[in-house]
């Protein structure tokens, strides 16, 4: 009989095997329904550069992946920033730094944005991550979506158009769709608005890895060995009090505890023997994963810095939002990555490649000039049509489900252990938050 079943090897089911052997417990499988580890983080190529189709930036505050990055000795650069970013909100642009709203935003947009960002201060300073369903309005705040809250709380046109990108950029996700209790939840444990909006130093979209943050998890598998079993879809686990039978397309595997590593609205795939309690069941239910589209662009040199540009392109008003400027500084090339989210990715997933690409470089060459309708290469990769993630970057609730079922979403039942990004009080949506959420669930069984 094993110790432990993971299911899933995603960041958060590898950092649970891997705090489970620095305990000297070894005696676990790690069940992986693709045929590859790294879940919502994924190797690419452009050119011949490696790069992250997936999840990628980390912020100099995340501990746990910077710990991991150092231990396996995968060097991070930051995002390019010297010179202007395009911001264009509404049919006005503007160029300046990045980080500087009220450059970005005129003088009226620029204060109105600072008057709300502290207003959403007030209610997430009384909010803990731990347990955002007990803040003292949470019944209010969970009624509200985000869309309600900029009209209601948002007094200048730009800065409503500002937060409504931010919401689309964090979450992949309709201001209209989400609850502003999680929305406050999902800001907060990453640090604050400031953090994860911006890119300089201390920003979530601060640092990535040359070759991609997609090999951290292919070391932590190596170190697994052939406890890992890839193809392996979990499809029934039988759970009761003297542990779990967990039944996979490789077999069935018993143990003592399970540690569920998936995110939770794939959840359905499973099925639970007895069922699970009806809270647990609906928060799997109620929530929702986000929708990207992820897509880079090669060109033989970053030529946008010649004209005073970092790169950045912020905008309302197209399928595409932002872009940056990634390119590694040991190579000569230009590179650039960039987004379809939320709605815009929904309604671009059926596009060919090429479809997609025409947009894209479009509105590049009207931004960088001629120049920029001859890349070296385009790839793009649809989350929204990835079986095994359903989406991405994580799951947000919509209105009334925190409140009533997001106690749920970490407590152990039985002999069954949660993990995941989701289930995360620090960077929830985050690869950090997966990694914490492993050690966490691990430690549950120490
Ligand atoms: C386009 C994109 C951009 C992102 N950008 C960033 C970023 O810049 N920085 C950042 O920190 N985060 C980013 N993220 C988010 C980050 O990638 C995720 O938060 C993190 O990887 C989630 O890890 P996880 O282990 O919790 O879940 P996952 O990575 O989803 O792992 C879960 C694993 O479980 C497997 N699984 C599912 N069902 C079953 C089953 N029934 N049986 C067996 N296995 C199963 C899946 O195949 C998967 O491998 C991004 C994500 C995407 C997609």
């Amino acid at each position: 009989m094993l110790d432990t079943v993971i299911i899933g090897a995603g960041f958060a089911g590898l950092s649970a095997a891997r705090t489970l052997m620095n305990e000297g417990r070894g005696n676990f499988v790690v069940l992986e329904a693709r045929d590859r580890v790294g879940g919502r983080t994924k190797a690419g190529k452009i050119g011949d550069i490696p790069v992250d189709l997936g999840g990628m930036w980390m912020a100099p505050t995340q501990t746990r992946l910077k710990s991991l990055a150092a231990h396996y000795n995968v060097q991070a650069y930051p995002t390019y920033l010297d010179g202007n970013a395009i911001f264009r909100i509404g049919t006005r642009e503007r160029q300046g730094p990045r980080e500087d709203p009220s450059r970005l935003l005129g003088i009226a947009g620029g204060l109105a944005y600072l008057f709300a960002k502290w207003k959403l201060e007030r209610p997430m300073a009384r909010l803990d991550t731990n347990q955002p369903w007990a803040h003292p309005r949470a019944k209010e705040l969970d009624a509200t979506t985000v869309e309600t809250w900029i009209a209601r709380n948002v007094y200048h046109p730009l800065a409503r158009a500002a937060f409504r990108t931010i919401c689309n950029s964090l979450l992949c996700a309709e201001p209209s769709q989400v609850s502003l209790l999680f929305f406050l939840h999902y800001v907060k444990s990453g640090g604050g608005l400031d953090v994860l909006i911006s890119a300089d130093a201390g920003g979530a979209q601060n640092l990535m890895f040359h070759g991609g943050v997609h090999q951290i998890s292919r070391f932590m598998a190596d170190e697994i060995g052939d406890r890992l079993h890839l193809n392996a879809p979990v499809t029934v686990i039988e759970w009761h009090d003297r542990g779990v039978t967990v039944h996979s397309e490789v077999g069935t595997f018993s143990a003592r505890s399970a540690i569920i590593a998936i995110s939770p609205t794939l959840m359905h795939r499973i099925t639970f023997l007895p069922t699970l309690p009806q809270p647990k069941v609906a928060v799997h239910e109620h929530l929702f994963m986000g929708s990207s589209i992820k897509f880079w662009v090669l060109y033989k040199t970053p030529f946008w810095r010649e004209m005073g540009l970092n790169g950045t392109i912020l905008r309302d008003d197209t399928a595409i939002t932002p872009v940056m400027d990634v390119s590694p500084p040991d190579q000569k090339n230009g590179l650039l990555v960039g987004f379809f989210d939320a709605n815009r990715a929904i309604n671009n997933a059926d596009l060919s490649v090429e479809g997609r690409r025409a947009i894209v470089l479009e509105m590049l060459v009207e931004h960088f000039g001629p120049d920029a309708s001859e890349p070296l290469d385009y790839v793009d990769h649809d989350w929204t049509d990835e079986v095994w993630s359903g989406g991405c970057y994580g799951a947000y609730a919509p209105p009334g489900v925190f409140t009533p079922y997001g106690q749920t979403l970490r407590a152990t039942i039985g002999p069954l252990h949660w993990a995941g990004t989701e289930t995360s009080p620090q960077w929830t949506g985050y690869i950090e938050g997966a990694i914490q959420s492993g050690e966490r669930a691990a430690r549950e069984i120490l």
